[in-house]
């Protein structure tokens, strides 16, 4: 090994021909994390301490290894959920290293659960690729969208060829110009998607250039997907799942425990959610789904990066007939899984059966769809407990105290 260290350290063995050398992925990450070590002078001690089989992570999850980062794991609830997956009370793994943050979803899981939980609902549920095609003219276009209308049932056959999961179920059409972008709709029952309706596509373009010479694929993602990127095409026809919460917290309760009024939260929501919001043009009309959509993707092995669509929404706050705060929030692009990327990983599968949503449903599906849903209460929870901390102006007190370890 040490000679192998060194070997890298001259040149003369790539960081990434370990494996091949060693024929195993742990003590690959061994020699990488040395040579990192000498390069940097720096002691790798906890990023080299864990429990994960490496050889089961490099060709899968991540390549060129040399250890792990470790975030902390917390739970907030119980939470009660009355949703159409997901029946019942929920502890919610989150992974983050923002002070407070967990207390304050624990809070708000309190809250609404003592008054009667949240109910949830997926409006839509798909995965989405966009292909940019380039023709010729613009009389060439209208062959173009004309042929795939008339070629579905075909195209549909090869992209589901490629998977027992992937299921066409609509293409959007989208031209500027001589450019047509594709966009491509699955249902990948608990995969996230974007690997299978990746391959779906590659093999449905395939189909389609083949057949349609005229056309030219440019790449086979064109950015309306949209995948990771902040958008307004996701919020207004949905990516993942399209979630919905909603609950109802007594006008007594919030003023005789909390001290604020339902008519505090409106006003918050009014001007801090929303005119705050559009006078920034920003897409988060909402004071903080990220922060629960990043700690849950985290624990949960989630792709981390589309907690940038995945956190766009909406907050919505109204006083009910009855004089109570209605309260719901709505999650248009929520892309998540329960099989497939990192969730097959140990303690990412510890996390998700906490949630009682580890692997696949039955019937497939029905474990995304029932994390979805505890996702949406959960950003509730947290959403709708921070717009009481800034209701009664006690943001700044808590991250002091469990931000910076002050004591009261
Ligand atoms: P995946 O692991 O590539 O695919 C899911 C696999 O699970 C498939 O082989 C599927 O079989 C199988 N499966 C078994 N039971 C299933 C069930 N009940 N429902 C659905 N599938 C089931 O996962 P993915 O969600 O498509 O892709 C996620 C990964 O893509 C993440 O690692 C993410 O980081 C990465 N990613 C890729 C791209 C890209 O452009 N390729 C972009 C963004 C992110 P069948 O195939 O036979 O259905």
């Amino acid at each position: 090994m040490e000679k192998l260290v060194d070997d890298v350290l001259n040149g003369r063995v790539k960081m990434h021909e370990l494996e091949k050398i060693l024929g195993n992925a742990n003590s690959a990450t061994y020699v990488r994390r040395k040579v990192i070590e000498k390069i940097t002078g720096t002691e790798l001690k906890h990023i080299g301490y864990y429990s994960i089989d490496f050889n089961d992570v490099v060709g899968k999850n991540c390549e060129n290894t040399i250890g792990v980062v470790q975030v902390p794991l917390a739970v907030a609830g119980p939470l009660k959920i009355d949703g159409k997956y997901a029946k019942g009370s929920f502890y919610i793994p989150l992974a983050t290293t923002e002070g407070a943050l967990v207390a304050s979803v624990n809070r708000g899981c309190k809250i609404v659960t003592e008054n009667g939980g949240v109910r949830t609902i997926v409006l839509e549920d798909y995965m989405s690729r966009a292909p940019v095609f380039k023709l010729k003219s613009i009389s060439d276009v209208e062959r173009f969208l004309q042929w795939i209308d008339e070629n579905f049932e075909n195209i549909k056959r090869e992209a589901e060829s490629t998977s027992r999961h992937a299921r066409l179920i609509k293409i959007d059409k989208f031209v500027l110009g001589n450019n047509v972008w594709l966009r491509f709709r699955f249902k990948t029952g608990d995969a996230m998607g974007m690997n299978m309706v990746t391959i779906a596509v590659d093999r449905a373009v395939r189909y389609i250039i083949e057949n349609f010479p005229e056309a030219r694929l440019v790449a086979l993602s064109g950015n309306m997907c949209v995948d990771k990127k902040p958008n307004a095409l996701n919020i207004i026809l949905g990516r993942g799942k399209t979630v919905i919460a909603e609950t109802v917290i007594s006008r007594r309760y919030l003023e005789e425990k909390l001290n604020v009024s339902p008519e505090d939260i409106v006003e918050i929501v009014y001007r801090k959610n929303l005119l705050g919001s559009a006078y920034a043009a920003s897409y988060g009309y909402n004071a903080h789904f990220a922060n629960i959509i990043a700690a849950i993707f985290l624990a949960t092995g989630q792709d981390i990066a589309q907690v940038v669509e995945s956190s766009m929404g909406f907050t919505w706050a109204e006083i009910n007939d009855n004089g109570d705060l209605y309260f719901t929030i709505t999650l248009p692009s929520l892309e998540v899984g329960t099989v497939g990327g990192g969730t097959r990983l140990p303690t990412q599968q510890e996390a998700l059966k906490i949630l009682g949503v580890a692997g696949p449903g039955d019937p497939p599906g029905t474990n995304a769809l029932k994390f979805a849903e505890i996702i949406a209460g959960a950003v509730l929870a947290g959403e709708l407990n921070l717009l009481i901390a800034f209701a009664r102006n006690e943001l700044a007190r808590a991250h002091e105290r469990l931000g910076r370890g002050k004591k009261e």
